[in-house]
C-alpha cells in the first residue's frame, strides 16, 4: 500500500478503515486468482499457452543479447489414446496431473513448464545449454520411471531437445523441437531426441 494512502487510511473513522482494509484484501485475494486463471491450465496447474509464448519472447530476446544459452524441450505422453481406452477418461486425466506433479518437482523455479496441448509439455529452460538440458531430460524419465502412479499405468513419454540459436524466431525454434519429438516417436518412443 502506498504511504500517501496509509496516511489517507489514517484519518478514517476506525469502522470505515477496518472496512476498507477487508475490502482491499478481498480486492487482492481476487486480482491474485485472476491473474492464476489467466496464466495457467486448469487440469495440471502448469502454465498455458498463452503465459508460455509470452515467456519465450521474452527469453528469446534476453538470450539474444546476452551470453547465457536457452534450452527448449517438448514431451509428449506416449501412447495416450490407449491409456485413455484401457482406464476411463477421468483415471487418465489423473495422470496427465500426476505427471505435471513430477515434472513441477523437477523444473527450477526460473523454468517455464506449461501444458502445450492435450497431453504435450512444453519447458523453458532459460540459463541452460543443450548437455545440461538433457541432463534434464534423464532427470525427469528417471522420476517419471519411480512414480508409482505413472509406472502403474505404463505412462511413459516421447521427448525432443534443442538449443536457441541468436537467428531463430520462436517459429523455427518450435518447429525444431518439434521434429526432434516425431524422430523420437520414430525411433521407437520412450526417449529423448537432440536436434
Ligand atoms: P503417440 O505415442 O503417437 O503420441 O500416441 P497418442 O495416443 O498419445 O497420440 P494421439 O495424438 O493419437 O492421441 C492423443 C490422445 O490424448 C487422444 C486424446 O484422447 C488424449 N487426450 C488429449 N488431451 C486429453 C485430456 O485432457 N484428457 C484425457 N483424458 N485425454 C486426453
Ligand atoms: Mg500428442
Ligand atoms: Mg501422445
Amino acid at each position: 500500500m502506498k504511504k500517501d494512502t496509509k496516511k489517507k487510511l489514517h484519518a478514517l473513522d476506525p469502522r470505515f478503515r477496518k472496512r476498507f482494509t477487508e475490502l482491499m484484501s478481498m480486492m487482492d485475494e481476487s486480482i491474485s486468482l485472476l491473474y492464476e486463471a489467466a496464466t495457467h491450465d486448469e487440469k495440471t496447474g502448469l502454465y498455458n499457452n498463452k503465459f508460455f509464448e509470452n515467456m519465450l519472447e521474452m527469453e528469446m530476446e534476453k538470450a539474444k543479447r546476452g551470453k547465457q544459452k536457452l534450452s527448449l524441450v517438448i514431451i509428449d505422453i506416449d501412447f495416450f489414446k490407449k491409456i485413455n481406452d484401457t482406464y476411463g477418461h477421468m483415471k487418465a486425466d489423473e495422470l496427465l496431473a500426476q505427471l505435471a506433479k513430477v515434472l513441477m518437482e523437477q523444473v527450477r523455479k526460473s523454468d517455464i513448464a506449461a501444458r502445450f496441448g492435450g497431453e504435450e509439455f512444453i519447458i523453458l529452460l532459460p540459463e541452460t545449454n543443450l548437455e545440461k538440458a538433457k541432463r534434464f531430460t534423464t532427470r525427469l524419465r528417471n522420476a517419471i520411471k519411480a512414480d508409482n502412479m505413472l509406472s502403474k499405468h505404463g505412462v511413459e513419454v516421447s521427448g525432443g531437445i534443442t538449443e536457441f540459436k541468436k537467428s531463430d524466431t520462436a517459429k523455427r525454434l518450435k518447429e525444431r523441437v518439434d521434429k526432434a519429438l516425431y524422430q523420437a516417436k520414430k525411433q521407437g518412443r520412450n526417449r529423448f531426441e537432440t536436434k
